[in-house]
């Protein structure tokens, strides 16, 4: 399939704002740049695939195998180890601040990695994901798993704590897509974003590098403020920074920088902090002022 007829572009205005005042900020191969709004400062891909073109390029299950998802150049399954650590420090974080309980739904959950290390943490656990291997491989890992996005969850089903990892970044309309996230929440849920972060340390030291720069897939790029902005602009409130390290195979950190890492040294975990932004806002009780 190609991916890259002219047809299947298009020149976004801001994904949060509706500004078409705009700057590049970084170019990379043809025709991508990444650009800076004008108005709120949010930065986004320019051009960006129809939403069409992504989900058949997301329907393809070489997505997490080849080299394309969010994590790595070496595919997703070779980074169980660290993501799994990732989540697994995610979950104490939640569940220090009472986050944790009752019924979780996460959006986009991969190969069910989350959802298995939630186990402790909830009554219930139920996952979306777009890719059928991510749908055969999560089903054993959680109580229900809905092909597709959040729209795949039926209407009455709510939720007491509902998370998306490293999905935002992925979406076109981000403002609606918190808004439907909030129709699955019971008054006073918890909704955790996480997204690659714009304003952290690693994109700073690795510019044009940064992994997190994926193209055609990563088409919002958010740091806390702007993240933040659009969680508020959808009605959550008592918005958290919750510190969410990611680990990284040293390997992958390596080859970004020409350099190679022998065997099992490779597969050794780094903590980077604050490459990652994590929010956590609440869903207003009725009875809530
Ligand atoms: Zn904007």
């Amino acid at each position: 399939m190609a991916l890259t007829s002219d047809s299947e572009f298009e020149y976004p205005l801001c994904p949060v704002c509706s500004s078409d005042d705009r700057s590049t900020e970084f170019t990379f191969e043809k025709p991508y740049t990444v650009v800076v709004c004008g108005q709120c400062r949010m930065y986004y891909l320019y051009p960006r695939l129809t939403e069409l073109a992504m989900l058949r390029f997301y329907e393809q299950d070489s997505y997490f195998q080849g080299g394309q998802s969010g994590y790595s150049d070496t595919g997703y399954s070779d980074q169980e180890n660290a993501l799994r650590s990732t989540f697994r420090r995610l979950m104490k974080r939640l569940a220090e601040r009472k986050y944790t309980g009752g019924d979780l739904l996460e959006i986009g959950c991969g190969y069910g990695y989350l959802l298995e290390e939630a186990r402790p943490y909830f009554d219930r656990r139920v996952g979306t994901e777009f890719s059928g291997e991510g749908v055969r491989l999560s089903e054993p890992k959680a109580d229900a798993v809905f092909a597709g996005g959040i729209e795949a969850v039926p209407q009455e089903m709510k939720f007491d704590c509902i998370i998306a990892t490293q999905v935002i970044e992925h979406v076109y309309r981000p403002l609606d897509f918190i808004l439907q996230i909030r129709a699955h929440a019971k008054p006073g849920a918890t909704v955790v974003l996480s997204t690659p972060d714009m304003g952290g340390m690693l994109r700073k030291v690795m510019g044009s590098r940064w992994p997190s720069f994926k193209r055609p897939e990563h088409v919002n790029y958010f740091d806390f403020r702007t993240l933040s902005g659009v969680m508020r602009d959808a009605g959550l409130v008592g918005l958290t920074n919750i510190p969410h390290p990611h680990a990284f195979p040293l390997a992958l950190i390596a080859s970004k920088f020409g350099a190679r890492v022998p065997g099992v040294l490779g597969k050794t975990n780094i903590w980077v902090p604050a490459t990652t932004v994590a929010i956590a806002g609440s869903v207003k009780d009725e009875g809530q002022s």
